[in-house]
C-alpha cells in the first residue's frame, strides 16, 4: 500500500528540533497540472520544488507515500486501517505525524483515526486543500507549512503541544471527530460547531490549551482497528415515506443505524415510524439519535416527540456530528462484534472528545 520512505531533505543539522512522518494519501493538495492541463497527482519526493521553505524547517522529515493515490471519494475503513497502521509501526520513531488527504471525507478519517488511536501522546494533523499545490493561489502551502510546525511543536517538557487527532485548515486547528466539511468553494472548508478551535494561526499560531485534550499518565498507545462496515444512516425529512423508512430499516445484515433527527433529537410520532424503529431495535440493531443541525446537542425527552425515542431504546448520540457517529458506530459494532451492551456502553461514552455529555 505504501511506497518505501523517502527523506526530504531540510535544513535539519545532527540536532533536528523534532522528527516527523508525512502520510501521504492523495486529495487535491497533491495536484499539479500536466502539459495537457489536467490536474495530476505529483510525486511528493518533489516537494521542495513546490514549496521550497519546507526545507527551512529544523526538523528531520520523512514521507511514506500510498502507492496508489486516492480521491478521499473512495477512503474506506481500509484506508483508516491502513493510515493507523503506519502510524503504530512508526510510533516511537516520530514525535509528530501528517496526514495529507482529501477534504471530502477527512472528517470521518480523522474521527476513525481518533477512535483508533487511543491514549495517544503524538500530535496527528490531518490537512489537505481546496487549491492544488500546482495552482497559483493554492492554500496548500499555508495548510502544509503550519501542519508541519504544530506537529513539531513541543512544550517545556518536551511534550507533545496537540497530543490528538486533529484537522488544520485555513488558519485554524479543529478537533478532528468535532469537525465537519462545509463548504466546497471558499477556503475555510471546516467547522467545529459544537468544540471550541484547538488553536488559531495568525502571526504566531495561538494554542487554546484548555481545549486540547490531555494525554493520560502511564498509559501506552492502545490501537482499534476493526470495523464493521454494517451501519446505515437513516435522515428524517418531512414527507418521507414509510417505504423509505422501512428499507432502509430492514436492509440485511444491518446492525446500526445512526437516525439523523431534527433539532435537538426529534422524530415524527407516526406510528408507521415509531413502529419501524422498534421493530428495528427488537431485532438487535443499534439506533444512535443523532441531530440535523450542526450545533446543539441532542436532548432525548424535550419534547414528547423526542421522549419516544428514549422509551424505545435509542441511544443518545448528544453533539456528535453525523460523520464521528458513523465512524464510531463501525468502530464500536467491530470491536464488539456480537456484546451489543458493550458496544451501546462506548457509544454513549466520550472516548476521545468526540462529544460532550453533560
Ligand atoms: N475530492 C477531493 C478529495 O476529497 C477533494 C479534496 O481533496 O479537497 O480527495
Amino acid at each position: 500500500m505504501f511506497k518505501p520512505k523517502v527523506i526530504i531533505k531540510t535544513a535539519a543539522n545532527r540536532h533536528p528540533e523534532a522528527s516527523l512522518l508525512i502520510i501521504y494519501t492523495g486529495g487535491t493538495l497533491g495536484m499539479v497540472y500536466d502539459k495537457e492541463g489536467a490536474l495530476v497527482p505529483f510525486d511528493f519526493e518533489q516537494i521542495l520544488e513546490r514549496i521550497p521553505s519546507i526545507g527551512r524547517f529544523n526538523l528531520q522529515i520523512t514521507v511514506l507515500s500510498f502507492v496508489e493515490l486516492i480521491d478521499s471519494s473512495n477512503a474506506t475503513p481500509d484506508t483508516w486501517q491502513a493510515i493507523g497502521r503506519a502510524i503504530l509501526n512508526n510510533y516511537s520513531e516520530y514525535d509528530g505525524f501528517v496526514v495529507i488527504h482529501g477534504t471530502d471525507t477527512m472528517a470521518h478519517g480523522a474521527s476513525a483515526l481518533s477512535f483508533m488511536l487511543q491514549h495517544l501522546t503524538k500530535p496527528v494533523i490531518f490537512t489537505g486543500a481546496q487549491l492544488p499545490i500546482g495552482a497559483v493561489r493554492t492554500d496548500a502551502r499555508e495548510n502544509l507549512l503550519a501542519a508541519i510546525e504544530i506537529a513539531s511543536a513541543k512544550n517545556k517538557c518536551g511534550g507533545a503541544l496537540v497530543p490528538e487527532v486533529s484537522i488544520y485548515f485555513n488558519y485554524r486547528l479543529l478537533r478532528g471527530n468535532r469537525a465537519k466539511k462545509v463548504q466546497s468553494i471558499l477556503f475555510d472548508a471546516f467547522e467545529s460547531n459544537n468544540y471550541p478551535l484547538l488553536a488559531e494561526a495568525g502571526v504566531e499560531i495561538n494554542y487554546n490549551h484548555s481545549a486540547i485534550l490531555k494525554p493520560a499518565d502511564g498509559t501506552s498507545l492502545n490501537f482499534r482497528c476493526c470495523f464493521d462496515p454494517r451501519v446505515v444512516l437513516l435522515k428524517l425529512f418531512p414527507g418521507m415515506s414509510k417505504q423509505y423508512v422501512e428499507h432502509v430499516l430492514n436492509i440485511p445484515d444491518t446492525r446500526g443505524v445512526v437516525l439523523e433527527t431534527y433539532g435537538s433529537g426529534n422524530a415524527p410520532t407516526f406510528p408507521w415510524f415509531i413502529q419501524a424503529v422498534e421493530k428495528a431495535i427488537t431485532e438487535g440493531k443499534i439506533v444512535l439519535n443523532v441531530s440535523q443541525c450542526l450545533g446543539g446537542r441532542v436532548v432525548q425527552g424535550r419534547y414528547s416527540t423526542s421522549r419516544l425515542m428514549e422509551e424505545m431504546g435509542v441511544l443518545n448520540g448528544f453533539d456528535l456530528t453525523t460523520d464521528a457517529a458513523l465512524v464510531k458506530m463501525m468502530l464500536v459494532l467491530g470491536e464488539y462484534g456480537a456484546e451489543a451492551e458493550a458496544a451501546k456502553k462506548e457509544l454513549v461514552t466520550p472516548l476521545c472528545g468526540e462529544m460532550s455529555v453533560k
